[in-house]
């Protein structure tokens, strides 16, 4: 602490990330990346970007990737309008807070999700409750018929990895026509349904999505939203009075090259389920509890061994996995779905243990 600190900075409590260790021979299960790579298209792209361009400021409406995004979406009558992006989800849903969740009323979450959404609203003051899920860790819709300033959950939910049918996201956006519900996409395209299918449905819906999880760019951050055009305006006053260009030369041109190559995504994300269905049934094997995953991760806990131990012995082998130190979810660990020699290793190490 110094004396020249704001009162804001004073009480932040930041969000910590999943560690980035700088190990030999790591099997690093623990932050959600993806493991097959981006496509070859993407490289391609951001080498030939590589020029004396680098000069010139990026383009401050990002209008190639808008356009690459409400085509891919084609189908469910989006337009680049309805499209915002920015510096990873992360960023778009800080700009989400700040711009269409800071209301008079607390804003609703579940209590078990995203580690982020309390963060965002320490630094932007925005009152929030938290919704218990239920005893199997799902969404109940009943339980968001209530007086709100907002909604937000990730779908499938974070760090369960439960999907909740759009049935049941329908259900919460008809009973609050006064609130916006947010709906963080981070883990659908695991064989989860995104609900962008009904953005020109209902004007309070907003829809983000990342190209870190299934489109395997986490370190070029870029992420986006989807939602009514007045919503989006929203969103670009807040960036406006921010940050002009948030996304970099390299970065743009390396978003559109992935959204341009759908059979290289599509065998990434059918590698990754492939592989979580087959890491699931071992682990049910030797006596772990999995909740049923929509991700790119399982949730998971052993019926007699203690969650912090099993990560403790996990990393002394080398092998890094993710647990929450929280209640309800302390016997809980979270792990990235590998490769199939990573998962391997993994399985190989908790057998023995
Ligand atoms: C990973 C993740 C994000 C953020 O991803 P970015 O890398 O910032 O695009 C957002 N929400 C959830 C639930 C996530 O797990």
């Amino acid at each position: 602490m110094s004396k020249y600190w704001s009162s804001l900075v004073e009480n932040l409590k930041p969000y910590v990330p999943g560690e980035q260790p700088k190990m030999a021979n790591l099997v690093k299960l623990n932050t959600n990346e993806n493991p097959f790579g981006p496509s070859p298209k993407v490289i391609e792209a951001i080498q030939k970007e590589l020029n004396d361009n680098l000069r010139l400021y990026p383009d401050p409406e990002s209008k190639a990737l808008k356009e690459a995004i409400a085509h891919y979406y084609t189908d469910h009558g989006i337009k680049p309008k309805q499209v915002f992006v920015g510096n990873g989800s992360d960023e778009v849903l800080a700009h989400i807070f700040q711009g269409l969740l800071k209301q008079d009323k607390p804003i609703l979450f579940p209590d078990i999700t995203y580690s982020f959404y309390p963060v965002y609203c320490s630094l932007y003051q925005v009152e929030s409750e938290t919704i218990p899920l239920t005893d199997s860790f799902e969404i109940d819709p009943a339980d968001y018929k209530r007086p709100n300033g907002g909604i937000i959950f990730p779908n499938p939910n974070a760090p369960t990895g439960r999907f909740m049918v759009l049935q049941h996201v329908v259900e919460i956006l008809e009973a609050n026509p006064d609130s916006v519900v947010v709906v963080d996409e981070a883990y659908v395209d695991f064989g989860g349904e995104t609900a962008i299918t009904l953005v020109n449905d209902y004007p309070n819906l907003v829809v983000s999505q990342t190209l870190s999880k299934a489109r395997s760019l986490a370190g070029l951050r870029v992420g986006f939203a989807v939602a009514d055009e007045e919503l989006i305006e929203a969103l670009n006053r807040v960036k406006d009075s921010f940050n002009s260009y948030p996304l970099d030369r390299l970065a743009l041109v390396g978003a559109v090259a992935a959204f341009e190559d759908n059979q290289w995504f599509e065998d990434s994300c059918n590698g990754v389920i492939n592989e979580r269905e087959r890491l699931t049934e071992k682990l049910e094997e030797l006596g772990f509890e999995v909740l049923p995953s929509k991700a790119n991760f399982v949730f998971t806990r052993h019926k007699e061994k203690a969650g912090a131990d099993i990560a403790a012995s996990l990393r002394e082998q080398g092998i890094i996995v993710r647990h929450f130190d929280k209640p309800r979810i302390s016997d809980f660990l979270r792990i990235t779905i590998g490769t199939s020699d990573q998962n391997n290793s993994l399985i190989k190490a908790l057998s023995e243990l």
